[in-house]
C-alpha cells in the first residue's frame, strides 16, 4: 500500500486566460461566444506539490462570471490554507459551511483539490473515483447556428473525421422553419447511425419548439433544452414524442429529481461548473445512472484542465451511462497544456498521469492576477 504523504495547503494563485473559439459560436436569443475568460486556479502546498483547477463561465449562459472567482477565492482562502488538501469532499464541505453557493468558483477549487489528492496518492483521478470503466469516450461535435447548408458542411466534415454525435445549435435567427431545415438536412447528410440533436439553449417558445419538433418527428432526432423551464421542456417532449436532453435546467440534485419525475430527461448535460466540481458531479452522475439518463459529462467552456477533469469523471462511469463528452480544449486557443489529450477520430481518453495528468504551460498562463498565502 502506498504511503500518502501529509500535505498542508500554503497558498492559492489565480490566472486569467482568454480563450478564443476557432469558430464564433452563435446560439439562440442573440447569444454568441468568440473570446471568453477562463480562470485557472493553483492550490499550493508547503511540501511543493500543487493542484490545478479551471472554470470558464459564460455569464449570458449560466449564472456565473469570471470576475466572481477572485473574491470567492479570497473568501475561502482562510478555510483552505493550513488544512490538508487530501480528500476533496471534506475540504469542500468546510468551504460550503463558510460560503453557500458560488458553485462555479468552487468548481475550480474542487478540481485542484482532486488533482492534489491524486498526485499525493500517485493515482489518476479516475482511479480515485472508483476505477477506469470507459477508456474510449465518444465525443460530440457542436455546430454553431449559421445557415443550414453551412451546418451540413461542418457536420459532414465531422462525420468524415470519425465523430458519431452531432449537436445542431438552433434559434439564432429566430426562424423556426430554418431550424426545421437545419435538423432535416443535417440528419440526412450524416446518414443513419450518428446521434443528432438540436439545442436551443432555452431560446425557443414552447410553441415554436413544438412546431419544429413535430415537423421532424419522423426523423431520429433528439431535442435539447428548448425552453427556459423544466415544465416547458416536458411539455415539448410530450407534444413531439421526441427524446429530450436537458442542460441549463439541470444543475443540482433537486433539479435532476424534478426532471426525472417530469419524464423529460432522456439525456442530460452534467457540467462541472453547474454542479460545483468533481465532488458534486460524481453525486449527480450516480443519480443519473439510477434515473436512466444518458450523460454528457463536460463543462461550460474551458481548456485542458476543465476538459481533463470531466474526462476523469466520465472514464470512471459505466459505458451505458455515457452519451458523450466534449473536448472543450479542441474548440479554443490557446491550449493550456498542448500535450493533454486531443480527439482521435470521434473519441478521446483521459490523461493517465497522477491527479488530472495535465501540466499547464507557464508561458500560456503568464503572470497570476491573485496570490493568496498564509
Ligand atoms: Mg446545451
Amino acid at each position: 500500500m502506498k504511503n500518502v504523504p501529509d500535505l498542508e495547503i500554503s497558498g492559492l494563485s489565480l490566472w486569467r486566460v482568454p480563450l478564443t473559439s476557432h469558430e464564433t459560436y452563435y446560439m439562440a436569443s442573440g447569444k454568441a461566444c468568440a473570446t471568453v475568460d477562463s480562470m485557472v486556479v493553483r492550490i499550493e502546498t508547503k511540501q511543493g506539490v500543487s493542484g490545478w483547477g479551471e472554470v470558464c463561465p459564460i455569464p449570458h449562459y449560466l449564472p456565473a462570471y469570471a470576475n466572481g472567482v477572485a473574491p470567492a477565492l479570497e473568501e475561502l482562502a482562510p478555510v483552505l490554507i493550513g488544512r490538508s488538501p487530501i480528500g476533496a469532499e471534506a475540504a469542500m464541505a468546510a468551504c460550503n459551511k463558510h460560503l453557500i453557493g458560488h458553485v462555479y468558483a468552487k468548481s475550480a477549487i474542487d478540481i485542484a483539490l482532486w488533482d492534489l489528492t491524486g498526485k499525493a496518492c500517485g493515482l489518476p483521478i479516475y482511479t480515485l473515483l472508483g476505477g477506469l470503466q470507459t477508456d474510449e469516450l465518444p465525443l460530440y461535435h457542436s455546430i454553431t447556428c449559421i445557415a443550414p447548408d453551412d451546418m451540413v458542411r461542418i457536420a459532414k466534415d465531422a462525420i468524415a473525421a470519425g465523430m458519431t454525435q452531432i449537436q445542431v445549435k438552433l434559434g439564432a435567427d429566430d426562424d423556426w422553419q430554418a431550424d426545421v431545415s437545419r435538423l432535416r438536412l443535417v440528419r440526412e447528410a450524416v446518414g443513419p447511425g450518428p446521434i443528432v440533436y438540436g439545442d436551443w439553449n432555452c431560446g425557443a417558445t414552447r410553441m415554436d419548439a413544438t412546431r419544429v419538433g413535430r415537423a421532424v418527428a419522423d426523423l431520429d432526432i433528439m431535442l435539447e433544452q428548448p425552453c427556459q423551464t423544466l415544465e416547458e421542456c416536458a411539455a415539448v417532449r410530450a407534444a413531439t414524442g421526441l427524446p429530450m436532453k436537458l442542460d441549463e435546467n439541470a444543475h443540482d440534485t433537486a433539479s435532476l429529481l424534478k426532471a426525472y419525475e417530469l419524464g423529460c430527461m432522456d439525456a442530460v448535460a452534467l457540467k462541472l461548473s453547474k454542479f460545483g466540481g468533481i465532488t458534486e458531479l460524481r453525486k449527480a452522475r450516480d443519480l443519473c445512472l439510477y434515473a436512466g439518463a444518458r450523460m454528457c459529462v463536460e463543462d461550460t467552456w474551458g481548456s485542458d484542465i476543465a476538459t481533463a477533469a470531466a474526462l476523469h469523471v466520465a472514464a470512471a462511469t459505466p459505458r451505458q451511462g455515457i452519451m458523450n463528452v466534449c473536448d472543450l480544449s479542441g474548440y479554443v486557443a490557446p491550449r493550456i497544456d498542448p500535450a493533454a489529450p486531443s480527439r482521435t477520430g470521434g473519441f478521446i481518453s483521459p490523461p493517465s498521469g497522477p491527479g488530472l495528468g495535465v501540466s499547464p504551460d507557464p508561458d500560456v498562463l503568464g503572470d497570476p492576477i491573485l496570490d493568496l498565502v498564509a
